[in-house]
């Protein structure tokens, strides 16, 4: 129906996420409309984001050199470190302005159904960190999932034997159960964050 390259468009842009058949044809007109100029830019976005965005050394949260902004920041306290699943994680947490340690980005949650085992997220990563002994708190702020909880569950206790001075807390209730915390408002993360207790 479509010459070639445009139904190459399609078929990429339709594997965006919330994106189906119908808006990736729309997405595809609007670009073939656009000047070349405006196209352009998007796909130079694209690249460049893959070409200079990798995970920090430290972390694992985006990061466009060795070290994300965050670790980066002298002023960031060194004691406490936030445990998320990703990324899009950190910046919810950073719009409460409640949090001012620093973070480490699993990179998923356990799932063993689909496939994901504890060697695939960044958790040995984590014992290695606290093991350091500057680390006195870890919040374990991962979705209040079923895969979250469990992954939850998986670290506190590695956590008791890996360092067993270390306080672990988890979000205070309160948070859509169910649901991702980039979907939660800052008002309702912020209080959870604000009143987590130990587990
Ligand atoms: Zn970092």
């Amino acid at each position: 129906m479509y010459a070639p390259p445009v139904q190459r468009l399609i078929t990429e842009l339709s594997k965006l996420p919330g994106v189906g058949g119908r808006t990736a044809q729309r997405l595809a007109f609007h670009l073939l409309r656009a000047s070349e100029e405006e196209a352009l830019a998007l796909a130079d976005a694209i690249r460049e984001v893959k070409e200079r965005i990798g995970l920090c050394e430290v972390c694992f949260n985006l990061a466009d050199g060795p070290r994300c902004r965050i670790c980066s920041d002298e002023r960031r306290d060194r004691d406490v470190i936030c445990v998320v699943e990703e990324p899009s994680d950190v910046i919810s947490i950073e719009r409460t302005h409640e949090f001012r340690g620093r973070y480490h980005v699993l990179g998923g949650a356990l799932s063993p159904i689909d496939g994901v085992d504890p060697e695939d997220l960044k958790i040995a990563e984590l014992y290695e960190r606290v093991r350091g002994g500057e680390v006195r708190e870890v919040v374990v702020a991962t979705n209040p999932t079923t895969t979250g909880e469990a992954t939850a569950l998986h670290i506190a206790a590695g956590l008791r034997e890996v360092a067993a001075d270390i306080t672990v807390t988890r979000l205070a209730s309160g948070l859509p159960v169910g649901a991702d915390l980039e979907y939660a408002d800052e008002l309702t993360l912020g209080r959870a964050l604000a009143g987590r207790r130990a587990v």
